[in-house]
């Protein structure tokens, strides 16, 4: 992400602060400046006021339970951009789900923050747009776990919030890249092949075919291959990930996923001062070529990487993208670009 700074003090603050630990001032992220602000207190006991913003704010309902953002008071909704998009959740009285719901939801902050930030637009599910985006955060006792993209729903199994079941996972796949916020970044993959490739013109289809391999193949006994403890070994050379090669759609996610991973993590780096920062901008998709934001990121991961060596922790990035993966990156990418450019001229 980009660097926040309260604007009171001048301190260095989180993504996900709500309070300046240097001055105590209230702070609060504003979705439409992409920009956590001080937050001041209105005459109205319930409403809030920012500087040069001339209507009043409300915080989300779901701040008792960490999310800092801000919305326009009085509206129809009491929840911020990013919660509103939840229609599923655990009840108050579980505790537990509770924890890994809202865990869940700090990952989807940062999610919707990169969209916006990209210019990635999104419809919410409504009467109106019923194909529209809405997030299931749930578990279901006793069944399957349910984590999987259908029709605009991304339905996410509570029990991936536990670090010990994620783990197990992590090395039951070899996806050393397993996280909350890689899986919300794949399964919102799947959303936008509908609105970046699937919905597009025929060049776009056939340049997609021919990198990912056609869609169309039936999807249930791809999956079902994967599972196959038989199947072949990953080749990273064609495949980012293991899961990568299951079906041309799980492949897209999966780059999907790392095209947001790169493009945030070496924002980070930019504007936390780890990389040097010579390009205009804010980091992230700002170039129009991937190949540059490669070579940008390659030297912050073997960085990283030499860091947690000191450290004696593994590979903080294990992977060396590279042909028909770097290809499969660099068409998300020009599609990306494509879809979000008018936000940079
Ligand atoms: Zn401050
Ligand atoms: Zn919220
Ligand atoms: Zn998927």
């Amino acid at each position: 992400v980009r660097r926040f700074t309260c604007e009171r003090c001048g301190a260095d603050v989180a993504f996900e602060s709500s309070r300046c630990a240097r001055c105590g001032s209230e702070l609060g992220y504003l979705p439409e400046q992409l920009d956590v602000r001080v937050l001041r207190q209105a005459s109205s006991p319930s409403e809030l006021t920012v500087d040069g913003v001339d209507h009043r704010l409300w915080r989300c309902l779901n701040a008792a339970w960490g999310c800092n953002w801000v919305l326009a008071a009085g509206g129809p909704t009491v929840w911020c951009r990013s919660c509103r998009l939840t229609r599923g959740r655990p009840d108050e009285t579980n505790t537990s789900g509770i924890e890994a719901w809202s865990s869940i939801e700090s990952a989807k902050r940062r999610l919707v923050h990169q969209l916006d930030a990209l210019g990635l637009t999104f419809d919410e599910r409504t009467q109106a747009t019923p194909e529209g985006l809405a997030f299931d955060l749930v578990h279901l006792p006793g069944r399957p776990e349910v984590s999987g993209y259908f029709e605009g729903v991304i339905t996410f199994d509570l029990t991936e919030a536990s670090d010990e079941r994620r783990d197990e996972l992590r090395r039951q796949f070899a996806e050393p890249l397993r996280s909350v916020i890689g899986h919300l970044r794949h399964e919102i993959g799947h959303y936008y092949w509908n609105r970046l490739v699937g919905a597009d013109d025929v060049t776009t289809t056939e340049s997609f075919r021919r990198l990912f391999g056609d869609e169309r193949v039936d999807y249930p006994s791809a999956i079902a291959a994967y599972y196959n403890p038989l199947r072949p070994p990953w080749d990273p050379a064609l495949h980012i990930t293991p899961y990568a090669a299951a079906h041309p759609l799980e492949d897209w996610a999966e780059t999907f996923a790392h095209h947001l991973h790169i493009s945030d993590a070496l924002e980070t780096a930019e504007a936390t001062g780890l990389a040097a920062r010579d390009r205009v901008g804010t980091g992230g998709a700002t170039s129009s070529s991937f190949a540059d934001l490669l070579d940008r990121w390659a030297p912050v991961a073997a960085g990283v990487n030499a860091v947690a060596a000191s450290l004696g922790a593994p590979d903080v990035y294990p992977l060396t993208p590279r042909g028909p993966v770097v290809e499969k990156l660099s068409f998300v990418h020009e599609r990306v670009w494509s879809a979000s450019q008018w936000r940079w001229r």
